[in-house]
């Protein structure tokens, strides 16, 4: 999977994916991340890529053209010149009839607080493209041309403002290659997390890799984690089992895994109806599940 970053910061990248599970997904090849400088797309002596807003206003905004060159150069035509199917095509190939289209396996993002919410299911989405490209906006953000001429996707990373689409691009590209395949250690890791998928939607090898580390004598027993199906995830607790007086709850020592299970959910419930009640909306919740949210709401009513 290769990240195509248009940035007028290209150093910004040269050590964020130096570290842990990224580096090591693009020294192993399994992602590459490539930088394209903007103004290497200009054409004047001063190597423009700002003007004024029209209408007035405060700031600068990003110029069309050296964006429109770039994407040029990447093999990006315009939406509406992408045509037909393109499935057999290496993405950003030119189309037999010259026109450049993209595959499928595309994307062109544009990195904005006005976009769509980053979601851990939309880099999901992303892990399984061939190919994204994250165009980072400056100053007052990108002429609106290029979201509309080019942009598949329009990406907020969150509901705050960032002085550039650098970090944000960052984030997505962490988020998104800890994803594909073969890059965490332990496939598991992304399974068992934060905003993960249901426990019926766990790969039943993975279940069962998960399963079978758990039992000494490797009968089936059962599983000490959720799928924590959108939900937030539960919290952990590491040696040693004293820490400034504070106690790691019992229920993680006794070895019942069936019981340290309900314990793990009980705890995803209580998360995320303290510090994300708006993801039990359209959380898939069992009858015990909502017994749960119903005893912590009780207990926080007294
Ligand atoms: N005028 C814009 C607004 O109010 O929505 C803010 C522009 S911001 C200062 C400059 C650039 O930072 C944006 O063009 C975008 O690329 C990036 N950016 C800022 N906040 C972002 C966010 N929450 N998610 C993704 N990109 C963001």
């Amino acid at each position: 999977m290769r990240f195509e970053i248009v940035t007028i910061f290209p150093g910004f990248f040269s050590s964020i994916f130096e570290h842990g599970i990224v580096r090591r997904a693009l020294s192993e090849g399994l992602a590459a991340v490539n930088t394209y400088d903007l103004r290497a797309f200009t054409h004047d002596r001063h190597r423009t890529v700002d003007d004024r807003p029209f209408g007035g206003g405060e700031g600068m905004v990003l110029k069309p053209e050296p964006l429109a060159e770039a994407l040029t150069a990447l093999g990006v035509a315009p939406k509406a010149e992408r045509t037909g199917s393109s499935a057999n095509q290496g993405a950003g190939e030119p189309c037999k009839d010259g026109a450049d289209r993209l595959a499928p396996t595309t994307r062109v993002i544009l990195l904005s607080a006005q976009g769509r919410p980053f979601t851990q299911v939309l880099a999901r989405e992303l892990a399984g493209l061939d190919r994204v490209m994250l165009i980072c906006g400056r100053y007052e953000g990108v002429d609106e041309r290029i979201n509309e001429l080019y942009c598949d996707l329009e990406l907020s990373i969150g509901d705050y403002v960032l002085s550039g689409g650098e970090l944000a691009a960052a984030v997505v590209v962490d988020a998104v290659v800890r994803l594909i395949p073969g890059v965490l250690g332990n496939q598991a890791s992304a399974e068992f997390e934060s905003f993960g998928v249901l426990d019926s939607e766990i790969a039943p090898e993975i279940g069962a890799k998960v399963d079978a580390g758990l039992d000494a004598d490797r009968k089936p027993a059962p599983r000490s984690q959720h799928g924590s199906g959108g939900l937030l995830d539960y919290p952990h607790y590491t040696r040693p089992a004293e820490f400034a007086g504070l106690h790691v709850p019992e229920v993680l020592i006794n070895g019942d895994h069936g019981q340290i299970r309900r314990w793990r959910r009980q705890q995803q419930l209580r998360k995320t109806l303290l510090n994300r009640p708006d993801l039990l909306e359209n959380a898939e919740l069992s009858a015990e599940d909502r017994r749960v949210l119903d005893a912590i709401q009780q207990k926080r009513r007294e």
